[in-house]
């Protein structure tokens, strides 16, 4: 199906972008300019995100300038300004020192989205240790999972949390010596403190410890969107993407204020939710509560929100309601509005433009790649359903694997291989925790093989097919579950489709989909006949599902994605597997 391109004209820009013309920006590109605009640490003593993204601001013009808005469940609202951060920061990492925790050791922040979490993250940086944050509403088994793998020294969470899911786990976990417990008023025993009292006497001030650009930051585990979710390990150096990503995609301005509505648990909260606005020294909205339309758009209108990062889950959620948010709510603040995490249909990008006044500019990226790679640039066309072009300083590439386990890298536009990344960047990930053969396996030459397929255009623009495991073949055709899902999207009565391939002794495989619909929709054969048919007019009968399900929500993680592997598995009576990371129905 052909969507019109969105053409931007220098009138439509409030701001100017940082990106005005893409190949200029890539012609002069180099990541030894971007490290020039960052800091390092004084007395070149290497770099630290810490302190990129909070002391040299601290020591600026921004002292007093709001570095982080926290949005309570009741109305309450903290501010923090970069002096602030500062402060907490240094405060939390001399906890830390205090308790012989060093460089290299792993903290872990297993609590909502609280201010505690904010200062453990830019404290344990400070410290030089190694941070990871978890979704709180894990339970105890992907927790021992993740504390197990990624050697957890220090743990950071409520008392209600560590009774209900940790206490039970301390013995298999003999490396955990630190529970830090966010709200008790007095230590609980040894090695578990109150982190109250402890921050109390704490000083303020702190010099942030020694570390390389290529020393370990952050822990990061997958959403395990396609199995066991992997740890992949980033080092201080990805500031440089943080940065990089924050000025040219994000188009971070001085008085932006900057809305991620991701997690830290997933790895987007953390790079984009807390570290690349705080690098850029703009202001960040963090909402304590969970995904409320209602309250979203009174966010958006109240805190006057100039960028917004979310997901195409999210926006599909709010695409559901058929409301037009224009007419309710104030959004004139709103500049630019950013999606990642599964590929954004073009009926979603579309959708943006009429409800929110800014198409929504879809961007790709992993947990292993750091940061965002390849994305649609506000000075750029937006191609509806393309992922955009890659991140200056980005080499992308679409590659066959052949045979002999060698590559070839496909040349001609529009041919469907997997999406390679030269490796080098800042943030490139440098290991799957206790899992090197893993990790070596992901590089052959000079490449990242990212097991995702796509395309590119005659304009180098990148389209996302689906990832190499959820490719669907049948009757000899190989069938992109996303050209279906956005397909099925296009119809007035759909909100959301996960499209599988089902075994079929005939076809291979047979291409089934599973759609939830709008409100108020009947699901009923005649809407099931009428899917088909409007698939197949579009699509042709090859590629059109055979089979409707109707469902009410599809299975999705933590980080909000569809997991076609549990559709599939359902489908065919398997066990469900690892699904430590499911998203339970109605949240
Ligand atoms: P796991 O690796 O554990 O199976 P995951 O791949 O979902 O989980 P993430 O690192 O959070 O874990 O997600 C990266 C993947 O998400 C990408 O490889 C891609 O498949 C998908 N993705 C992210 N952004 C986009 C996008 N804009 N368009 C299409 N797919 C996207
Ligand atoms: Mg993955």
């Amino acid at each position: 199906m052909h969507w019109q391109a969105i053409k931007k004209t220098p009138k439509s820009f409030r701001v100017t972008p940082h990106l005005l013309d893409y190949e200029e920006t890539c012609a002069h590109f180099s990541w030894e300019t971007i490290g020039r605009e960052l800091n390092g640490l004084p007395g070149g003593k290497g770099l630290n995100i810490a302190h990129e993204a909070v002391d040299r601001h601290a020591n600026t013009h921004l002292a007093h300038h709001p570095a982080l808005r926290w949005l309570g469940p009741d109305g309450t609202v903290l501010e923090y300004t970069y002096t602030d951060l500062q402060q907490q920061s240094n405060r939390f990492a001399n906890v830390l020192r205090q308790l012989g925790v060093g460089k290299g050791d792993t903290v872990f922040v297993f609590a909502d989205r609280i201010p505690a979490l904010y200062f453990a993250a830019l404290g344990s940086l400070k410290n030089g240790s190694i941070f990871c944050p978890l979704f709180s509403a894990f339970g105890p088994e992907p927790v021992y999972q993740r504390l197990q793998r990624g050697h957890a020294k220090v743990l950071v969470t409520t008392t209600q949390i560590f009774q209900q899911k940790v206490e039970q786990l301390r013995e298999r976990l003999p490396q955990l010596q630190h529970i830090l417990l966010i709200d008790a008023s007095d230590d609980l025993g040894e090695g578990h403190w109150s982190l109250p009292q402890k921050m109390m006497v704490a000083s303020e001030d702190f010099t942030i410890e020694a570390t390389d650009p290529e020393d370990p930051a952050l822990l990061h585990f997958t959403s395990g969107t396609t199995g066991m979710p992997k740890g992949a390990l980033h080092v201080h150096k990805a500031v440089f993407t943080h940065y990089a990503t924050g000025k040219f995609v994000l188009d971070f301005h001085p008085d932006d204020i900057f809305w991620c509505t991701a997690d830290p648990g997933w790895v987007t909260g953390m790079a984009y939710g807390i570290i690349a606005p705080l690098v850029a020294g703009i202001t960040c909205i963090i909402d304590s509560e969970p995904f409320n339309a209602e309250r979203w758009y009174k966010i958006l209108e109240r805190e006057q929100v100039s960028i917004w990062y979310t997901s195409p889950t999210a926006i599909r959620r709010l695409m559901r309601l058929d409301i037009q948010p224009r007419r309710l709510y104030d959004l004139r603040h709103l500049r630019a509005v950013h999606s990642v995490g599964e590929p954004l249909n073009p009926e979603a990008v579309i959708w943006g433009q009429d409800a929110l006044g800014t198409a929504i500019h879809d961007n790709w990226w992993q947990t292993e790649t750091g940061g965002i790679m390849i994305a649609n640039y506000l000075a750029m066309e937006i191609r509806p359903g393309s992922m955009g072009r890659p991140l200056p300083g980005i080499q992308a590439a679409v590659i066959r694997r052949q045979k002999d386990h060698s590559l070839e890298v496909i040349t001609e536009d529009n041919v469907e291989g997997e999406l390679a990344l030269q490796k080098g960047w800042p943030s490139m990930f440098r290991a799957y925790v206790d899992e090197d053969t893993r990790y070596r396996k992901c590089f052959v030459d000079q490449w990242y093989l990212t097991g995702d397929i796509v395309r590119r255009d005659g304009d180098g623009y990148f389209w996302f097919v689906g990832r190499a495991d959820d490719i669907i073949k049948t009757a000899g055709h190989m069938v992109s579950p996303f050209e279906v899902e956005s397909t099925l999207m296009a119809h007035p009565a759909v909100a959301e489709a996960g499209v599988i391939g089902k075994p079929d002794v005939l076809l291979g495989e047979l291409v089934k989909a599973f759609v939830a619909l709008k409100p108020g929709t009947v699901a009923d054969d005649q809407l099931r006949l009428e899917l088909i048919g409007f698939t197949r007019r579009r699509l042709g009968p090859a590629v059109a599902p055979r089979e409707i399900e109707f469902q009410n929500q599809l299975p999705k993680n933590r980080a909000g994605k569809i997991m076609r592997r549990l559709l599939k598995d359902r489908e065919l009576g398997m066990p469900e597997g690892d699904f430590s990371t499911m998203e339970t129905e109605n949240e």
